[in-house]
């Protein structure tokens, strides 16, 4: 171990890498004692020759290492089972019925560079790191090893890959991919297409927040907007709903929602309409001076995609997060419940409630909040590296 490179860090640097942050960037960088391979193991070290931890090294990124361990431990199959092996006790504990969830989260179960998915009996691997991405081979043994699946297919498709010097890449590492697999989320049926195509991914990190939301909607008169493959509209349904209505503006997520209605029995009950929300709602909330808006829906459930990539556009987003909540608000009968999640990393949990509040205030409504939700435990977050943090959500009920 001590013929690995090394790489000192300037100092200053180290505090936010002993809080347990795993990247180091180049500008961190004192010096390198020798020339490293790019994908290999380095060590890193303070400015005092203190070590910090051993990581995979890349020339090519910006994050020039990415630290596994604050041990001097041997990056092996061994290594990978016991991570891969704690990541699954993770999901049994927190998750014990779950039959498809995410496996490995990256930094979240301190693997960054490796995503892998459950997809009952498929697992579906994501490497973004070059460390990662040479150590597959050794990574699928270890996966056949601890769940015996049917098949581990690669999904590296992701535009963040070129970053690290990395070509796209997809196909079967190991056994036969079936076409579809039928995903069960909290016991209900999501056919999910393993072919490719764009929008074949489920969001395993609702699964927890569906079935809490649900448990609201028996009896309820519930709009899901944004509704995608209708998971919130769909739990709701077999909760009990007496009628749910979700709202896409893509055409393709709105027959799967309505096909994935009709498996689930809940046909019925479920309505989609292709539509933008934000025109659904200035639609549905517009009205002459002289007449209220008529309140019909008793759970409003809100889950837009991420309205932000960077720092600058947070403004243009908190108007868009504002105006869907204000015009939900004005949708629910007096006491109704609004469940509304943001996934944007840059608006944090605080400034998404305030954000809501102003549109309270708009509204004249008050409210009292009865939740708070985060993403699904199969996406820990680690508090020490903020980036894992990024779902969030609340349950209020919206008062006159
Ligand atoms: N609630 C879903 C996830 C929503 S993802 C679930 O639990 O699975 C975001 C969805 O919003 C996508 O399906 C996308 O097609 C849709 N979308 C994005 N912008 C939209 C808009 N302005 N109006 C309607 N749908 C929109």
């Amino acid at each position: 171990m001590d013929s690995l490179p090394t790489l000192i860090l300037k100092p200053g640097e180290a505090d936010r890498v002993i809080a347990g942050h795993p990247w180091i960037y180049e500008a961190s960088i004192l010096r390198i004692t020798k020339p490293a391979e790019d994908g290999g193991v380095v060590q890193v070290k303070d400015h005092r020759q203190r070590l910090l931890g051993v990581g995979f090294f890349n020339s090519k990124s910006r994050i020039r290492v990415r630290l596994l361990s604050a041990h001097r431990v041997e990056i092996d199959e061994r290594f990978f089972r016991e991570r891969i092996q704690a990541a699954l006790e993770v999901r049994r504990r927190h998750m014990p019925g779950a039959t498809s969830f995410r496996l490995v989260n990256a930094e979240s179960d301190f693997l960054t560079g490796l995503i892998v998915d459950k997809y009952e009996d498929v697992l579906v691997l994501q490497t973004s790191s070059m460390g990662m991405d040479q150590r597959k081979g050794v990574i699928v043994r270890v996966l056949q090893e601890l769940l015996a699946p049917r098949a581990i297919v690669e999904r590296n498709e992701m535009a963040s890959r070129k970053f690290e010097g990395l070509p796209e890449a997809s196909g079967t590492l190991s056994g036969e991919a079936p076409e579809e697999v039928e995903v069960r989320l909290n016991g209900l049926r999501f056919p999910m297409s393993m072919s490719g195509g764009h929008k074949t991914g489920l969001y395993l990190d609702q699964q927890s927040n569906y079935s809490q939301v649900a448990r609201l909607a028996k009896g309820a008169r519930v709009l899901d907007c944004f509704s995608f493959l209708g998971g919130f509209a769909i739990h709701a349904a077999k909760a009990g709903a007496a009628r749910v209505l979700g709202i896409d503006q893509s055409e393709e997520a709105t027959q799967a929602a309505r096909r994935n209605a009709g498996l689930n029995g809940v046909g019925g009950v479920c309505e989609f309409e292709t539509a933008n929300v934000f025109d659904w709602l200035k639609g549905h909330t517009s009205h002459k001076a002289d007449e209220a808006p008529k309140p019909e829906w008793d759970l409003v459930i809100l889950d837009p995609p991420s309205f932000t990539r960077n720092r600058a556009s947070v403004p243009d987003a908190l108007r868009g997060y504002k105006e869907i909540h204000l015009r939900a608000m004005k949708l629910l009968v007096p006491g109704g419940t609004l469940a509304t999640f943001c996934c944007s990393h840059h608006v944090d949990a605080g400034l998404f409630q305030e954000v809501i509040l102003a549109a309270a205030y708009d509204a004249r409504k008050r409210l009292r909040r009865t939740a708070i939700h985060s993403q699904s435990p199969d996406h820990p977050v680690i508090p020490s590296i903020p980036e894992t943090e990024y779902l969030k959500g609340y349950t209020f009920e919206v008062l006159s």
